[in-house]
């Protein structure tokens, strides 16, 4: 192998969503000279959305693209190398790490960062791609306050679904929580919230099997019951997809400790993996939260952990 296809860095990040560029900025800034590999998402999930009102420090909100764009250029200022291309194979078995991007290059790395977050799950309904960010959506705390006093669905019986139905609850006029099954897959106390919840409707055995909409907006569903095939319409404004989330966490099975679902595994309050010396921020290490604002605290905490665990090791 050409010595151009093999590179030495201190600090290799991988995804450039809030986390990496965050992990970006503080490395940077520690004179770890951070190369971010970007994943073929630049910017990650924020630059699939208009508003992002929650981000601390944009009083009057910002699109998620032009605050991805900002975080970028925040981290390149301190000397971040930001590269498009995908990182498809990693090697953490020997110090220094491996890792090898989508043109051949091989990067060997001191520390690696990993941001790769997560992807929600969608139903796969043509309808619900016509209507994204326009009715439809996967994040109730993101979205929700935009359906205020109205009439909204969710979609999933599992604790994510559960949580956005209650959470919407409180913000909405009447919440339908539409189940495929006879029975829910949350926990129990989850379960029992919003059976006690009076504005939420649990519509049992059915599937959305087209959002209704008027070319612009959505204005409904139409639910197929999976017992007898009957059909049936509800008016709705808002549609919320919960079934689920995967990590982006593919490449990483065999190398690093995941949990059950495929979340990388961190050690409590910090983000450290098993592997000393390789490090997770973001949705990729947390199924609870799942903010940008989360996302870019873990990511300054994993630059401030690869830095330390550097200089412990010189
Ligand atoms: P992500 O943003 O998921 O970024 C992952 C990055 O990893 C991407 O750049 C991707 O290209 C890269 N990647 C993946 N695999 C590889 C690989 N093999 N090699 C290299 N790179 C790779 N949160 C809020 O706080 N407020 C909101 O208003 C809000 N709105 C949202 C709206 C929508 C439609 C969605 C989908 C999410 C929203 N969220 C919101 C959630 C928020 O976007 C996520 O919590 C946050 O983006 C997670 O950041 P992250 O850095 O962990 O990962
Ligand atoms: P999940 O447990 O996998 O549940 C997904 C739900 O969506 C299930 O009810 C599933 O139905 C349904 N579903 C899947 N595909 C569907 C489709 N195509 N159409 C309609 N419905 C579909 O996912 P999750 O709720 O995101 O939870 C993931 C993990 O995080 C779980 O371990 C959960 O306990 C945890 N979590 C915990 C909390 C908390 O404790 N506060 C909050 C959120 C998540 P079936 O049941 O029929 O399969």
């Amino acid at each position: 192998m050409s010595s151009t296809q093999t590179e030495k860095i201190e600090c290799l990040i991988i995804g450039s969503g809030p986390a990496g560029y965050t992990a970006a900025i503080y490395a940077a800034r520690a004179d770890l000279k951070p190369v971010v590999y970007t994943g073929l998402q630049m910017g990650g999930q924020l630059t699939t959305t208009t508003e992002v009102d929650n981000f601390p420090g944009y009083p009057d909100g910002i699109t998620g693209p032009v605050m991805m764009e900002d975080l970028q250029k925040q981290a390149q200022r301190f000397g971040t190398n930001v590269r498009f291309g995908i990182i498809d194979k990693v090697d953490f078995q020997q110090h220094p790490f491996k890792a090898t991007a989508d043109d051949g290059k091989v990067i060997v790395a001191d520390t690696v960062i990993i941001s790769t977050g997560a992807t929600a799950r969608w139903l796969g309904i043509e309808s619900e791609k016509t209507y994204n960010g326009h009715g439809v959506s996967a994040c109730a705390t993101c979205d929700g306050f935009f359906f205020r006093g109205m009439d909204v669905a969710v979609v999933g019986g599992g604790d994510t679904a559960c949580e956005e139905a209650s959470y919407l609850a409180k913000l909405c006029k009447k919440v339908y929580l539409i189940v495929r099954r006879d029975e829910l897959r949350a926990s129990k106390p989850m379960q029992h919230r919003v059976m006690n919840t009076e504005n939420i409707e649990i519509i049992w055995n059915h599937l959305p099997e087209e959002i209704t909409g008027d070319g612009k907006v959505v204005t409904g569903a139409r639910l197929k019951n999976t017992k007898t095939g009957d059909t049936k319409n509800i008016e709705v404004q808002g549609f919320f997809v919960a079934i689920g989330h995967t990590p982006n966490t593919e490449i990483f099975k065999g190398q690093l400790d995941l949990n059950e679902q495929g979340y990388i595994k961190t050690v409590p309050g910090s983000t450290r993996t098993n592997i000393a010396g390789v490090f997770a921020a973001g949705d990729v290490q947390d199924h609870v939260y799942r903010q940008a604002v989360t996302a870019a605290g873990t990511g300054c905490m994993a630059a401030i952990e690869a830095e330390r665990w550097l200089a412990t090791k010189e």
